[in-house]
């Protein structure tokens, strides 16, 4: 069942999430309901607990993958819990991202192009991937929603003042 998503000026986006100590029937529902809101969103990638008004170290993405014909479609979704990550790249890349919990904001983001991940999957079992490209940055986005970090956090000053009426906006009509 798709959840309403909660939208910048809501206190739970800029809370420190709770880890995930076991993995209950409720988290598992709120995974399930989690990855419901995400397809249902327009060109949903990524949602993080907190974006449904739980605060707790669990994120749900769709990768972008390359089918038979070389075009890029979404794989299956996948559940990420307690993420930890390590060793990020001194290389940094630049892109546009955007976040259900800013409608209509589009920003230039700069992250570490590689970054090492360990987590767990649903099923309780312990994962380590070696992060890059599109993965590692809706990896990064997602989890900077679990320390209460948005992407108007990683823009210069001068961009953040740009995007205030917009951003008012957002908080007016939630
Ligand atoms: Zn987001």
């Amino acid at each position: 069942m798709a959840l309403p998503i909660v939208v910048y000026g809501d206190p739970v986006l800029r809370r420190k999430a709770a880890l995930i100590e076991e993995i209950t029937p409720e988290i598992e529902q709120l995974a399930s309901d989690m990855i419901d809101t995400m397809m249902k969103a327009n060109n949903g990638v990524g949602l993080a607990a907190p974006q449904v008004g739980r605060s707790l170290r669990l994120f749900v993405l769709r990768d972008e993958i390359l089918d038979d014909s070389g075009d890029y479609v979404f794989s299956s979704p996948e559940v990420v819990i307690n993420p930890v990550f390590s060793n990020p790249s001194k290389k940094m890349e630049t892109a546009l991202e955007g976040c259900l919990s800013l409608p209509k904001i589009e920003v230039e983001v700069a992250r570490p192009s590689n970054i090492h991940v360990r987590y767990q999957t649903l099923k309780g079992e312990f994962v380590e991937e070696d992060l890059k490209d599109f993965r590692a940055r809706v990896f990064m986005h997602e989890n900077d929603h679990l320390n209460g970090t948005l992407i108007i956090d990683r823009i210069s000053s001068n961009e953040r003042n740009r995007l205030d009426p917009f951003l008012r906006k957002i908080k007016i009509k939630r």
